[in-house]
């Protein structure tokens, strides 16, 4: 039975709690014990999951809002005080979120009690641990959740200033080599720099580990901000030599002008700082990058198609397919060899190598991707050997799979398990200038030629390719690229020129492919140059295995 002056404390608790609840970002609430009845500041409404601000059954209720593997904590711990074993509360835990997701939480509470008048109540307050820091001690600057609330004041309007997103570039290493202490002291300074360099209407803020927030919502231009940056590195500069450059490092910062500012979605604002300043230091770092609405289109398109492929790699490469070019002996006109060319095809969308390839190459996805190619072209190379007995398959390797994985093992155990034997795989690679002359790469290289695998040359023409590495590499075959073709084609310096090396590298007893042969008259005017092979549109273009296997079949 609630009595009448239990029930009249109770209201007045409750009063007390909506005032005080005014002023913090605490929860607080009264539990009585004995009616088995809770109430929390009705502002808890907006943040957890609860029935109600009000409940009875308070332990069993528990269960609807109490992260599952924390219910039978807390339901223990309420018992105790309920049974009053205790007097206390204090546990910490997980609520759930309004939005679902969990909610670390910090509940205490005292109990508070007067048998004579039949009470016992537990009030207490309950505080987001997890929570964003509003400010911070370190920097001595505002945090990421003051912004928040800064932002607020904003939603709906259009700012005109902009905002300058600061990072301290290396920080890691800075933090490494003289310790957290001094990194402390650096941001610390750092942020003195920053509140020493901006007007008063600009508002600071520290947010992740070694960033800042500026923020100009007086009308800032564009220039003023630039210039408000170069200041703040001149500060920086400035605080180095006073500590004997103890500490050397750069800043960067990405600026969005109020324009891109978007009012409505803090979360989305803080994305497109950190893209900006992520692009600054993508850039080379000690520099400002002003966000642009078409960059971050294609960072975001990058963004998509890298999870794409990573999605398709792991549905078995999904979306992948290898088309083969054939490669045709020029005094013949037979075909030889195929080259197997990867494709891909994101849900309808055919993606360009152009585009795919580097991503792959970035992330590392080449690996997988590379050893599924070995697979799929060993055998591809054993069907077309039904038709053209000594057929070979060219395939692409690329550096990131040469140097950051055991690409001879995977070449080698791809052609294992068909049963192609290891003269049967030609291995293209692109001579990037330090191919000569990196060890690891010249001891790969060997094994590959040990085994009695082909090493193509591939590009040759292009970027750094030259003779002197040839010579070291000993390649067994040198794709002449297209482009130093269409030169030689349209320039008599050049045309000499190919032809001499074609003459040289036929001394050294190493075979020729002129790529990208596009018309007769191309061709005519290739053969006069003598390479072993050609390939390019002319013959054909680069075709699914089916349409290729047709064209073997052709030959016999
Ligand atoms: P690449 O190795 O130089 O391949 C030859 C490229 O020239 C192919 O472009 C081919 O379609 C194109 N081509 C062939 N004949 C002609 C022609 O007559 N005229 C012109 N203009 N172009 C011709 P694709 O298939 O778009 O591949 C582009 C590049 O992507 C390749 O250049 C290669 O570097 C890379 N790539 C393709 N497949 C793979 C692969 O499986 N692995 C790796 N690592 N890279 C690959
Ligand atoms: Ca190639
Ligand atoms: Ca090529």
């Amino acid at each position: 039975m609630r009595t009448k002056e239990c029930k009249e404390i109770f209201e007045e608790i409750k009063y007390s709690i909506e005032i005080f609840s005014e002023c913090m970002d605490d929860f607080l609430y009264v539990y009585d014990v004995d009616n088995d009845l809770y109430y929390i500041a009705e502002k808890a409404l907006e943040r957890f999951n609860i029935p109600g601000n009000t409940f009875q059954n308070v332990v069993e209720s528990h269960k609807n809002f109490v992260h599952s593997d924390d219910i039978s904590l807390i339901m223990d711990d309420l018992q105790e005080v309920a049974d009053g074993k205790k007097n206390f509360h204090d546990l910490v835990y997980r609520w759930i979120g309004k939005d679902g997701s969990p909610v670390w939480i910090n509940c205490k509470g005292k109990l508070m009690a007067v048998p004579e008048k039949g009470v016992r109540f537990l009030i207490g307050c309950i505080n987001e641990i997890g929570r964003k820091q509003r400010a911070d001690n370190v920097s001595g600057l505002l945090g990421e959740r003051s912004f928040m609330m800064q932002m607020e004041n904003y939603k709906n309007t259009a700012i005109e200033g902009f905002l300058l997103r600061i990072g301290i570039d290396d920080f890691k290493v800075v933090n490494e080599k003289l310790g957290t202490a001094y990194g402390d002291f650096i941001l610390h300074s750092v942020a003195d720099c920053i509140n020493h360099c901006r007007k008063k209407d600009q508002f600071a803020y520290r947010i992740v580990s070694d960033e800042f927030l500026l923020l100009d919502t007086s009308g800032g231009t564009r220039e003023e901000a630039v210039e408000l940056y170069h200041k703040i590195r001149q500060a920086v500069d400035h605080f180095m030599e006073t500590v004997s450059y103890e500490a050397v490092f750069t800043i960067s910062a990405g600026l969005i002008m109020g324009e891109d500012i978007n009012t409505d979605d803090c979360d989305l604002l803080l994305r497109t700082s950190h893209y900006a300043l992520s692009e600054a230091k993508a850039r080379g770092k000690n520099q400002v990058y002003v966000f642009c609405q078409d960059d971050y289109a294609n960072f975001m398109k990058k963004r998509d198609l890298l999870s794409s492929l990573r999605l398709s790699v792991a549905n078995d490469f999904e979306g992948f397919q290898l088309y083969y070019q054939p490669i045709v002996h020029l005094k013949s006109g037979k075909i030889c060899a195929g080259e197997a060319l990867l494709r891909y095809n994101n849900r309808g969308t055919v993606i360009s190598p152009m585009e795919f390839i580097p991503l792959l190459e970035e992330s590392g996805l080449i690996i997988p991707v590379g050893k599924w190619i070995v697979q799929e072209a060993a055998n591809m190379c054993l069907k077309c050997r039904r038709y053209i007995p000594n057929f070979l398959v060219n395939i692409n390797l690329s550096y990131v799979q040469l140097l950051k994985s055991p690409v001879f093992d995977t070449v080698k155990e791809g052609l294992d398990k068909c049963g192609l034997d290891y003269s049967g795989i030609v291995v293209e690679m692109t001579e990037s200038g330090y191919v000569g002359s990196s060890p690891t790469i010249k001891g790969i290289w060997s094994k590959f030629k040990n085994e009695g695998m082909m090493i193509a040359i591939d590009d040759f023409g292009t970027g750094y390719s030259n003779l002197i590495n040839i010579g070291d590499m000993m390649p067994h075959v040198i794709k002449i690229d297209r482009s130093f073709t269409l030169r030689a084609l349209n320039n008599e310096y050049e045309n000499t020129l190919l032809k001499h090396i074609i003459d040289m590298v036929h001394n050294l007893e190493i075979q020729i492919v002129v790529e990208g042969v596009e018309t007769e008259s191309e061709l005519e005017q290739i053969r006069e140059m003598n390479p072993d092979y050609v390939q390019g549109y002319f013959y054909s273009c680069p075709v699914p295995e089916e349409d290729f296997l047709k064209l073997t079949a052709s030959e016999i």
